[in-house]
């Protein structure tokens, strides 16, 4: 069998076609036609109140940095098992970051512990929906109202999947999503910013625009645009955009076969949880599967090295995750000397199994076959 990736980028045969028309309609810039048919999109399937194409989800998170007002002296905080960007946007504005353990059932922020990590000068929460699967945003948005602070979704990893009924990213006062090729959608590079707030829509407009008001003057709003704000250029080109719609309007076919092959990693997998070999992802009854990742957790890091390499041996691919950024070199010094353990054994444990499209059933039942060897062997 040919050599097994971690991952493949999925083009659904229509992307170049839509560049093709953006680039012919002589309009490349930001905010065409496609910017408008992908925020409509996700305004019409989601609910949310406004979207806002990025060039990433870094950047939609440091658009909502900014939005918050983040200064020299606040502090937000975050699961330390995340991504270095949900907490670099706000350190890029002078947070301090308070780092939070991650649940024992899933990566996800331990809801348990975030209020007694509150202080006076906490601003904000950054949930991160790991692997897509939803944090108990209720407990969250009430810990936040109680305490007035703000919440923005890290939703990454989180298309299409949904907390109580409810999508991701709607909930917070502010949601970032990633078109990473990394992720279910994809335009190479590429993030959205949803503004649930409606104190917000106006501002962060302005700070996509590089801190100008030229969007409401494009509306006819206003008859000259000008600088009155911060900010910076956030917006993507509609060659991004172009990319991007042709894969939304495949959204639903993406989804299940995805999900299909997400459960059929679950079904092969499920008797080495039941003997307590491995864990398997858990989804809590508020949320659903958006099949972002298969991960399993192993019992140590010896263990998990060795899984790597019997998997590399059969041409597999497989990969673990972040490593505990209250460890990072940048900001083990600034770190206040908690011990954060459950991040730290995701650190060691966790690891990822090729997810793509593309995976064929005999794939999928090879690498499980070849897991399942290394634990009966
Ligand atoms: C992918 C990812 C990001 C960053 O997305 P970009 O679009 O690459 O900037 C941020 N947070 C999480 C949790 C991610 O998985």
């Amino acid at each position: 069998m040919k050599k097994i990736p971690f991952n493949k980028p999925y083009l659904t045969g229509k992307e170049t076609e839509y560049i093709k028309q953006a680039v012919e309609s002589g309009k490349i810039s930001g905010d065409g036609i496609f910017t408008k048919k992908c925020h409509e999109f996700f305004e019409r399937k989601y609910g949310f109140k406004k979207v806002l194409l990025t060039t990433s989800c870094t950047d939609a998170l440091e658009m909502a940095a900014i939005l918050l007002d983040i200064k020299e002296g606040d502090e937000v905080i975050a699961p330390s098992y995340t991504f270095v960007s949900t907490v670099n946007a706000f350190v890029l504005r002078g947070a301090k970051i308070v780092f939070c353990d991650s649940a024992i059932e899933n990566p996800n922020i331990d809801i348990e512990q975030i209020e007694k990590l509150i202080t006076p000068k906490t601003k904000a929460i950054i949930p991160v929906h790991y692997a897509g699967i939803a944090c108990d945003m209720d407990e969250i948005m009430r810990i936040a109202n109680k305490h007035n602070l703000f919440v923005v979704e890290d939703a990454a990893q989180a298309i299409d999947s949904f907390y109580k009924g409810k999508p991701l990213g709607s909930i917070g006062h502010l949601a970032a999503f990633s078109f990473h090729e990394t992720k279910n959608i994809i335009s190479g590079e590429g993030g959205m910013l949803i503004i649930n707030d409606e104190r917000f829509i106006e501002r962060a407009e302005i700070i996509r625009e590089k801190g100008t008001n030229r969007s409401a003057f494009f509306r006819g709003e206003i008859d000259k645009y000008g600088w009155v704000d911060i900010g910076s250029s956030f917006l993507p080109s509609e060659i991004i955009a172009a990319f991007l719609y042709a894969q939304i309007e495949n959204l639903d076919d993406i989804q299940a076969k995805r999900k299909y092959i997400w459960n059929t990693y679950y079904n092969a997998l499920k008797p080495l949880e039941e003997k307590e070999k491995i864990k398997l992802p858990f989804i809590p009854d508020y949320a659903t599967n958006n099949a972002h990742m298969f991960y399993v957790v192993c019992k140590s890091l010896e263990e998990r090295t060795r899984l790597i390499a019997h998997l590399k041996t059969n041409d597999i691919l497989s990969v673990f995750h972040y490593l505990s950024l209250h460890k990072s070199p940048f900001y083990e010094n600034e770190h206040n000397g908690s011990i954060i353990p459950v991040s730290d054994n995701y650190t060691d444990c966790l690891l990822r199994l090729p997810m793509y499209y593309e995976l064929t059933d005999e794939q999928v039942n090879f690498i499980s076959q070849e897991i399942l060897s290394f634990y009966y062997k």
